[in-house]
């Protein structure tokens, strides 16, 4: 299968001008100009005329509640399972899944499940091993044989710092944890990354600050996300990036100002990812810890503010895609993703001036093209069989 993608202005993120892409199966094969009548001539080839469109990498998502999230108001609270559609149609074609709150109820079967599903289904997922608390929960009694043992566990994740909902880990606890994927990455040539969710207490970062001044542990496997609940919360992310650690910004309506006020607190760009979070729960309690309210946070809300950022938040556009591109690729050692390079995976995306999505690829399958999607998932089904009014009685539609 060859696709010949000809005149797209290319941010690989960095820009590299207007050039054409040869994609051969799931890979970039070549960039530069390619002969398109020679293209043309071989059997199944496609050519696509991109001239002024751009082309990017496709997103990377690293924090997706892939088979839902929440829980934290009782079982109703639960909430949903992603479709690949929701994935594709933001413009991400990898995501990483994690449990959260609730390992009981969500299982890790349940999420490797998941995500061969959504591969199955045409994007690239993997999955963190553990959850909130610590001890992990782990698919095989063990974090370490999890990531050497299982092709798409590439660390745990995410783990409760500074939040009611963990288990309060000891320092003791988190290097446990940190150390066992340091050396299943080792052993399995993965990232073995910890992921780290920080909540709202006032210690903040400051366990993951200890974890790397206190105990013998390499920066780059720790990675904070929610790290823009307030100002003192950014700032300790500005110090711990600084000290080579990976930190990531959940996507939301004050992203635009948080990438602003990162940059101006001299953070380090090249350790700064943004993420979803989709499907998980964002509940809010009050002082005394009870539930205000509970929402559902949404994959579209990462591309949206990616293009809030592009528009407002004074960083270049190649920067701004760095941080769902490039910068993931690295914090999660994702050696073929994040750059559009002779041999890394075909996951393209080419939008117009309105930033509208012409085409996408996933591993050099198309996702999208002409602005329509390619992909369905398997229960989406067309839509006058999704109406409530075709469920037996007394059933909801969505079992
Ligand atoms: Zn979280």
């Amino acid at each position: 299968m060859v696709t010949l993608i000809r005149g797209a202005e290319i941010f690989a993120p960095e820009p590299l001008g207007v050039r054409d892409i040869l994609v051969e199966g799931s890979r970039i094969a070549h960039i530069g100009e390619v002969d398109p009548a020679g293209i043309a001539a071989l059997p199944g080839a496609q050519v696509i005329d991109a001239s002024g469109l751009t082309a990017c990498p496709g997103f990377i998502d690293p924090h997706v509640h892939i088979t839902g999230g929440g829980g934290e108001g009782g079982y109703a609270t639960r909430t949903p399972e992603i479709a690949v559609t929701d994935i594709i149609r933001s413009g991400v074609t990898t995501v990483v899944g994690c449990l959260g709150t609730d390992s009981v109820t969500r299982t890790h079967a349940g999420l490797l499940a998941k995500a061969r599903g959504l591969e199955e289904e045409g994007i690239t997922a993997f999955v963190y091993t553990g959850s909130y608390q610590l001890p992990a929960r782990t698919i095989t009694g063990s974090v370490v044989d999890d990531i050497v043992l299982i092709d798409r566990v590439i660390g745990a994740g995410e783990i409760a710092v500074s939040e009611r909902r963990s288990f309060q880990p000891t320092i003791e606890a988190l290097a446990d944890i940190v150390s066992q994927c340091h050396v299943g990455g080792l052993l399995s040539g993965k990232a073995g990354i910890t992921h780290f969710h920080v909540g709202s207490h006032e210690s903040r970062l400051a366990p993951l600050h200890r974890l790397l001044d206190d105990y013998p542990i390499a920066p780059p496997a720790v990675y904070a996300t929610h790290i823009t609940r307030d100002e003192e919360l950014l700032a300790d992310a500005v110090a711990l990036a600084a000290k080579g650690a990976f930190v990531d910004m959940t996507a939301g309506a004050s992203t635009v100002e948080s990438v602003r006020r990162y940059v101006e607190l001299g953070g380090d760009l090249d350790r700064l990812t943004l993420s979803s979070d989709a499907n998980g729960s964002l509940p809010r309690f009050d002082a005394q810890g009870r539930l205000i309210d509970l929402t559902v946070a949404d994959q579209s809300t990462l591309f949206e503010q990616v293009w809030a950022c592009a528009e407002s938040s004074g960083l270049s556009l190649s920067q701004v895609l760095a941080l769902v591109t490039a910068n993931t690729a690295d914090a999660l050692k994702l050696s073929r993703k994040g750059r559009i390079a002779p041999r890394h995976d075909a996951d393209l995306l080419l939008f117009d001036e309105g930033r509208t999505f012409r085409h996408g690829f996933a591993m050099g399958h198309q996702t999208i093209s002409y602005g329509r999607l390619q992909v369905r998932g398997t229960f989406d089904a067309a839509p006058s069989q999704t109406t409530r009014s075709q469920s037996p009685p007394g059933r909801s539609g969505r079992d």
